[in-house]
């Protein structure tokens, strides 16, 4: 392609929407053949809501969130943000709510969060957490999981002094749309996989509504660096795609990193393209404008 192609091929980008940093990230963009999605606020609309709360202990629904919101106050997780929202409403009053004092809070990336809240050690998080804490998991607890699970939500449980005493069902929908933006990379010979911090039940669940075969689940921020430096070793050209501080590992290894442009400023300076709209389609097409620009054919 010549200079005046690639200029024009990166200001159709920009009228779309498509901000293509630079003429070697539209040129990469043609020989993608795998891409890895990330799954929260790429695949998934990104704004978790609190759909069931399940009591394993005798307690007002008011003051066990009173307990859990404190605690998540203080975390910058969306499902965190979904969990404090969701306790605003059983309070009642949305407007300039006051929650308890959180005391010693600790965010444990990947798993949760801990505080001491009116005296009581609480504790928020995924299963491996509430292992890692050695606190003893209940009996139904696992059925209760493996339902969410299978519904394509998560689930959050809370400890409450070192005992289970709720599991919180979280539902963070799928992008309209990404059912098909997979099925048509597919026909574009382009293999799609999804990465995510997320536990595997959820992950499988989603990614089969979504139609993705290849799932990587409960994922730390390098281990999606590394998924992407595996495929390239095998031969792949990979493109990642995602939101969060979490994958900008992966978007700076990637041979084009791509982020949702709603996504977080860390991610958004570690692409080399950013989708503006945050639509998913647009990942096809700054795949379809490299490859107009970049091959004979076409
Ligand atoms: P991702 O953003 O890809 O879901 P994270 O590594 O941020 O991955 O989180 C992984 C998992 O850790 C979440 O799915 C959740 O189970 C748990 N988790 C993380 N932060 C919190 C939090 N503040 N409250 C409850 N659970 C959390
Ligand atoms: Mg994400």
């Amino acid at each position: 392609a010549t200079p005046t192609a690639v200029m024009v091929g990166t200001g159709i980008g920009a009228s779309q929407g498509v901000l293509i940093k630079g003429g070697q990230a539209l040129e990469s963009a043609h020989k993608v053949n795998c891409i890895v999605f990330d799954k929260t606020g790429t695949l998934t609309v990104g704004k978790p809501v609190v759909v069931k709360t399940t009591l394993l202990k005798s307690m007002a629904l008011r003051d066990f969130y009173e307990l859990v919101a404190a605690a998540e106050m203080n975390s910058e997780h969306p499902l965190a943000k979904a969990i404090v929202e969701y306790a605003k409403k059983i309070s009642e009053d949305e407007e300039g709510h006051v929650w308890p004092e959180a005391r010693d809070f600790e965010s444990i990336t990947g798993y949760g969060v801990k505080a001491l809240v009116r005296n009581k050690e609480i504790i928020v998080g995924n299963k491996s957490l509430i292992l890692n804490q050695n606190i003893a998991f209940p009996v139904d607890g696992e059925l209760m999981l493996a339902e969410t699970e299978a519904m394509a939500q998560t689930g959050i449980l809370v400890s409450i002094d070192r005992e289970v005493t709720g599991i919180l069902a979280i539902s963070d929908p799928l992008k309209p749309g990404a059912r098909e933006v997979i099925s048509v990379l597919k026909c574009m010979k382009v293999r799609s996989i999804m990465v995510t911090g997320d536990n595997w039940g959820t992950a499988n669940s989603i990614a089969k509504e979504v139609g993705i075969e290849t799932v990587i689940a409960e994922a730390k921020p390098d281990q999606k660096a590394e998924k992407v430096k595996e495929l390239q070793a095998t031969g792949f050209k990979v493109a990642m795609v995602g939101d969060g501080i979490n994958d900008s590992p992966a978007l700076v290894a990637a041979d084009v990193g791509m982020a949702i442009g709603a996504g977080t400023d860390i991610a958004i300076e570690a692409a080399d393209i950013v989708l503006m709209k945050s639509n998913l389609e647009d990942v096809i097409t700054a795949i379809d404008l490299s490859r107009k620009t970049f091959s004979r054919i076409g």
